[in-house]
């Protein structure tokens, strides 16, 4: 890039060598020169492209941080959703977790306190990982409607508001693909490790809806060996009695209530039209309930939100004693209405750092261990999001999709299947998000959906 420019117009000169040795030189116009190398030995071509692009990047990132005088940022060169994959991949080439810590350091410029993280994420999840990606699967529901629709939301979730009248055509074109693919199941012999319901907020189906689809849910994709059955019932106020009645007497056994923040002055500036009341009323109901595990999202960087109004959300959190915690960064996605009002958001991105401290201290004083984390675009603070859990809680899907080392087939509004071969290498097939685009082509695109997943797993 000889003639980029940063800024105030200053050039960067990279130069690259790839003969025995790895060289790369990086120089800012008026500022530092950063040269770093490495052996080429045993490297594949790929390899060796791959390696000089993490030397430029880590040269680039050098050198800028240097001339400006800028703070290093603690997650160095990496900018991927899914770091642990990293940590993993290095583990399986045969480096120790020492070697990994170091490779961190000096090949990424991750700080010390976010190698030990990814390191501590990675070590807790091997044991979740099988010998194929392929035995055992799990399986993903998506319901993409929701009572309203979050100002920072970018999932697949329409408010019943204003599409309500969407849904029964959708529950039928959904009950329709969940018997196709509960043949498939058993055409195939394959063990389903867990099922997920999301979206969305899955529990605004309720009544006689909802157990019929639970009902066709266990007949059809669980198998003798799920081991988890997960729903999804985000929004507190979808969250009644009966609607807990019938996840108990379905076998679901986790479920996610998400307060996100315990003010109510929040929860309206952000579109959520519940209150913190709702939020205690729904996880009393679901203890009394007995599902067996309860998981708590709760997002960092609200607007107008600061260490004080954290402190307070995982004071109250802490009375309720969850099984899981989720902690988000908030993450401006496109999609958002947020985004299009950063005014609005008023991040306080100087207090990022001791919000995430002190959301892993209420984690750890309540028995848990980060075990799954996941970066975003945009996200509040560079930070990222972390999943905490009790001994023994840990969400197995979490951990699969997360790694994408096991096969997700992907049913319903926004499902993205993810067929893993043994290499590791994915193929995507998405579902529509839009319900009413879901229910007309559904039954169109049915077939060669399951055929490609046959494929996959008939080699
Ligand atoms: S509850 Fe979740 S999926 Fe639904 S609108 Fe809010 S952020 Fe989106």
């Amino acid at each position: 890039m000889p003639k980029a420019a940063f800024g105030d117009g200053r050039e960067v000169l990279i130069e690259a060598e790839s003969e025995d040795d790895l060289q790369v030189r990086v120089s800012i116009e008026g500022g530092e020169t950063w040269s770093g190398s490495d052996s080429a030995a045993g490297l594949s071509p790929k390899e060796r492209t791959q390696r000089i692009k993490e030397l430029v990047r880590l040269g680039i990132h050098r050198a800028l941080q240097a001339s400006y005088d800028l703070a290093p940022s603690p997650w160095g060169t990496l900018t991927g959703v899914r770091p642990t994959k990293l940590v993993h991949s290095l583990y399986d080439s045969g480096c120790d977790w020492t070697e990994i810590a170091a490779a961190l350091d000096a090949h990424y410029a991750v700080s010390p306190e976010k190698a030990e993280l990814l390191i501590d994420v990675a070590k807790r999840q091997r044991r979740f990982f099988h010998q194929t990606p392929n035995d055992p699967i799990s399986i993903y529901v998506g319901i993409p409607f929701c009572p309203t629709r979050c100002s920072y939301c970018s999932f697949a979730a329409y408010p019943l508001t204003s599409h309500g009248h969407l849904l029964k055509r959708f529950l039928s074109a959904l009950l329709l693909e969940i018997r196709a693919v509960g043949d498939l199941i058993r055409e195939l012999g394959l063990h389903v490790e867990s099922v997920y319901l999301g979206g969305g907020t899955p529990t605004t189906v309720t009544g006689s809806d909802l157990e019929e689809l639970l009902q066709l849910i266990s007949r059809h994709l669980l198998t003798a060996d799920t081991r988890e059955y997960t729903v999804e019932a985000g929004r507190p106020e979808t969250l009644s009695k009966e609607t807990l009645k019938i996840l108990k007497e379905a076998g679901v056994q986790r479920i996610s209530i998400n307060p996100q923040t315990m003010h109510d002055q929040t929860l309206q500036t952000i579109g959520r039209e519940h209150s913190v009341e709702d939020v205690h009323r729904a996880f009393a109901l679901a203890r009394q309930a007995e599902i067996p595990v309860i998981n708590m999202d709760i997002i960092l960087g609200l607007p107008r939100e600061r260490l004080g109004h954290v402190e307070h959300t995982l004071q109250e959190i802490k009375k309720l004693k969850p099984d899981n915690l989720t902690v988000h960064s908030l993450a401006l996605k496109r999609a958002s209405r947020l985004k299009n009002s950063l005014d609005e958001a008023h991040i306080a991105h100087a207090q990022g750092e001791a919000m995430v401290n002190l959301a892993r201290d209420a984690a750890q004083s309540m028995g848990m261990e980060p075990y799954y984390l996941y970066r975003q675009r945009h996200i509040f603070g560079g930070l990222e999001n972390i999943g905490y859990a009790r001994e023994g809680c840990a969400s197995v899907y979490n951990v699969q999709m997360m790694e994408e080392r096991q096969t997700i087939v992907a049913l319903g509004g926004g499902g993205m299947t993810k067929l893993v071969s043994p290499d590791l290498r994915l193929v995507r097939l998405a579902n529509p998000k839009c319900p009413a685009t879901y229910s007309q082509q559904v039954e169109a695109s049915l077939a060669e959906k399951l055929d490609q997943i046959r494929r996959h797993f008939l080699g």
